[in-house]
């Protein structure tokens, strides 16, 4: 299925370069970029590069792709902790209506020493 986009949404204004990002990966299906109020150091968003709102408004193509790139950044980032999280709905904590799936890596204590 063809790339859609909505033209107030913010995710994907990054995906078009409208709105800057700090990118880490892209193909045809995904796009990922530095989540701007980060949980941690590394703290990545995946967004498939189609509008959908919730999971179920997303074609399977494109979720199919959003595991792996969530898994390069774990690895790329070297991170033996962490948490993959997608919320959908304000109840949920979601807070962007564009599907995404959160990379964030959880260090450990002795992580942040010195
Ligand atoms: O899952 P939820 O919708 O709550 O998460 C939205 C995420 O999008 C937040 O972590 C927020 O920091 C991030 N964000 C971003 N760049 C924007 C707007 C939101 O990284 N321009």
């Amino acid at each position: 299925m063809a790339a859609k986009h909505l033209a107030n949404c913010i995710f994907c204004k990054i995906i078009k370069g409208e709105i800057p990002s700090y990118k880490l990966i892209e193909n045809e299906f995904v796009f990922s970029f530095l989540d701007i109020g980060p949980l941690s150091r590394g703290h990545a968003l995946v967004i498939p590069k189609y509008h959908g709102e919730k999971l179920h408004d997303v074609p399977d193509e494109y979720l199919a792709a959003a595991l792996p790139a969530a898994k390069k950044i774990a690895v790329a980032l070297g991170a033996e902790n962490y948490n993959i999280l997608q919320n959908n709905g304000r109840i949920a904590h979601q807070e962007v209506d564009h599907v995404h799936f959160h990379v964030i890596p959880k260090p450990r204590a002795s992580d942040d020493e010195g």
